[in-house]
């Protein structure tokens, strides 16, 4: 199956939007041995189609300086695995350096991208994802992963642009 990454700094609603769309269909795959990170994927239904996603931030780490790192380690297996990336930021908060850095990283990487806007919790709100656009993204997508409001509009982005023909679910 084709496999959607899913990245962004601690606290942007990774995990929540990664519950949202697999519900109970995941389980937490251990890291290669020596490295204790583990990253957590599922698997999501969209159409008739199926694809596997993991989110990249399954453990973070304690110490806050080890933070930006083991995003762009994370955002690096993503990019080597992944067939399509959604970043995630906090629509909320203003925009900080591992942001810029992040975005940067993901863009240059070659792979498909999307910026999610999350916490956009109310439809006054979801203009100001606007504002993202200046971080490079074609594709910026509002939604709330809390409420659940804009998950078919990030998928039908997604999946439209993944490989392989559709996968009928029985
Ligand atoms: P992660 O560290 O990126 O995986 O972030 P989490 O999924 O753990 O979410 C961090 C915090 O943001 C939690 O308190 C969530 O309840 C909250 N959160 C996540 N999505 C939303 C949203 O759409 N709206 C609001 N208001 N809060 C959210």
């Amino acid at each position: 199956l084709p496999l959607i990454a899913i990245c962004g700094r601690p606290n942007v609603g990774k995990s929540t939007l990664f519950n949202r769309l697999t519900g109970s269909r995941r389980s937490i795959v251990g890291d290669e041995p020596g490295i204790t990170r583990d990253r957590i994927y599922g698997e999501i239904e969209w159409m008739n189609r199926a694809a596997r996603i993991v989110d990249t931030g399954g453990v973070v780490p304690d110490d806050e300086a080890l933070i930006p790192s083991e995003i762009f380690r994370q955002a690096k297996v993503g990019l080597e695995e992944a067939d399509a990336i959604v970043m995630v930021v906090d629509g909320r908060t203003e925009l900080a350096s591992p942001d810029l850095e992040l975005a940067r990283l993901l863009l240059r990487g070659g792979k498909p991208v999307f910026l999610a806007v999350n916490k956009m919790d109310t439809d006054a709100m979801q203009s100001q994802a606007e504002n993202f656009r200046r971080l490079g993204f074609r594709n910026v997508l509002p939604i709330s992963a809390e409420h659940g409001s804009g998950m078919g509009d990030l998928l039908d982005a997604v999946f439209e642009i993944l490989p392989e023909p559709a996968e009928i679910i029985e």
